[in-house]
């Protein structure tokens, strides 16, 4: 039997190693969630009765496909296409798509499970999916990315529609891409179907805050966290992994919000800038440019440094905002945050912290939030900009930040409640997988057996 798990559990999740080989990504991401679900079995025998988590733990479809273009030069290349429709229980497949020579199955798979129970969380009528393909768009021109998504889109535009399945951006993929595969779409359907997209240009059916909403609900997550211990962002020192979408406007709201953010990171290496990240430096040069953070510190002079090759979490902080990619925070990089005083975790990024870096911060008591909780705000946006394409209205940057900020504060008390109820306070981790799975198995039993 599985350590930690209990015996009710264990033998499904034994079941799901056997028939998933390989998949460790997506082994971890179960686990992570069954390990908290054995309150859930006791209390409630009928959700192991009618195996709401066997059916869970499999998707509904999976989707694999040959994506061949060619580039510049006129060579082909072949990559491979991934989608993964994991539960339509509460509404249409939604989850992103993932560009990144690293994606295979099993990682589409634990960001598609773990998007079941974050969509849960958001309380709007979405069910949970992701794809992607191990395509590297590092280093390839305009036309080489928009010849790469239009094949793309090319096999998965028969699986989607605002009704069944809408992907949206993740890693790799931002907003000129879903300009692209929005364009091939409507070439091949002949359909201005603004809903089967999230994610899109301001000027085209996209939504206000998308494009922030990841990084701002990261921080507002974080902000209501330490609310609940009599603490706040105000004058803390943070430090942020990654670069990207969520990096970037993690930075921008924790700022906002009085702190001072003092990192930033990307594959190779990661910068410390003491004086507080020079954000409009940063934004030119990751989002204008598509340079490389060590470009930052060249260009932002003495008072940042580039360190190579090396952990941005040896950098002394209070609040830890991980925004890159999954397993990137280990065991001894908590150990080190630990040492070095950091009062609380958010997860930007999708299961950033490895497991045992998740029971680091437990015995030490530091104030966490998984990914599936705080980095909701991005999806949840997604579901407003589908809810402004249906009734064809688009919404002010104003009204749109204060509805995240609702959905936030909703999603954070909702964890905060039901760890409460299960006798697990304060473990954001517990509240958030077992809401979020009481809320799909609820509506599985409702639906009967499918
Ligand atoms: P992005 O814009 O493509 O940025 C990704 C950042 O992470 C880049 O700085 C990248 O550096 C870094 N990174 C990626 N792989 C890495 C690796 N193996 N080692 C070190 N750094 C790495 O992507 P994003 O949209 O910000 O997504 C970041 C994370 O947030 C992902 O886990 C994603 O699943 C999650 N997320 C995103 C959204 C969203 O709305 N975008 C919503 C929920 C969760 P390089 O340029 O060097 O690769």
């Amino acid at each position: 039997m599985s350590a930690n798990l209990d015996e009710k559990i264990s033998p499904l999740y034994d079941a799901i190693l056997r028939r998933n080989p390989g998949e460790i990504e997506f082994h971890q991401a179960v686990r992570e969630v069954l390990e908290t679900l054995g309150p859930v079995v006791a209390k409630r025998p009928e959700f192991v009765h009618a195996k709401i988590i066997e059916r869970l733990c499999e998707p509904e479809r999976q989707l694999i496909f040959r994506v061949p273009w060619t580039d510049d030069s006129g060579e082909i290349h072949v990559n491979r296409g991934f989608r993964v429709e994991f539960s339509s229980t509460l509404g249409p497949y939604k989850g992103g798509l993932r560009f990144h020579p690293s994606v295979n199955l099993g990682i589409v798979k634990f960001l598609g499970f773990e998007q079941i129970f974050k969509n849960a969380l958001t309380g709007l009528p979405i069910g949970g999916g992701k794809g992607g393909s191990d395509f590297d768009p590092k280093g390839r021109s305009d036309a080489e990315i928009m010849r790469f998504c239009q094949s793309f889109m090319t096999e998965l535009y028969r699986h989607l529609g605002e009704y069944t399945d809408v992907p949206a951006g993740d890693i790799g993929v931002g907003g000129r891409e879903i300009g692209y595969l929005f364009g091939q779409y409507k070439r091949i359907t002949n359909r201005y179907e603004s809903g089967v997209l999230t994610g899109k240009g301001l000027n085209w059916g996209g939504a206000q805050v998308r494009k922030e909403a990841t990084g701002y609900g990261s921080v507002l997550f974080t902000a209501e966290m330490l609310r609940a211990r009599g603490d706040s962002l105000e004058g803390r020192r943070v430090a942020v992994s990654g670069s990207g979408n969520v990096a970037i406007y993690s930075i921008e709201k924790a700022q906002q919000l009085g702190a001072n953010v003092v990192t930033c990171s990307d594959s190779s290496g990661y910068v410390v800038d003491e004086k507080g990240v020079d954000l409009e430096l940063l934004k030119q040069i990751k989002e204008v440019e598509r340079g490389r953070v060590s470009d930052y510190a060249l260009r932002r002079g003495h008072d940042a440094r580039f360190i190579p090759d090396s952990s941005v979490w040896e950098v002394p902080c209070d609040v830890a905002l991980p925004s890159a990619t999954q397993n990137e925070l280990t065991g001894s990089d908590a150990a080190a945050l630990v040492r070095n005083g950091v009062r609380a975790v958010a997860e930007g990024a999708n299961m950033p912290t490895t497991p045992e870096g998740v029971r680091v911060f437990a015995e030490a008591g530091v104030a966490f939030a998984p990914g599936k909780a705080a980095n909701a705000g991005g999806v949840a946006t997604s579901a407003l900009e589908m809810q402004q394409n249906a009734s064809r209205d688009s919404w002010t940057f104003a009204h749109t930040e204060e509805r995240l900020a609702g959905i936030m504060r909703h999603i954070h008390d909702t964890c905060y409640e039901t760890a409460e109820r299960y006798g697990r306070p304060g473990d954001y981790v517990a509240g958030a997988n077992i809401a979020g799975f009481e809320a799909v198995a609820e509506a599985m039993t409702a639906q009967g057996l499918i």
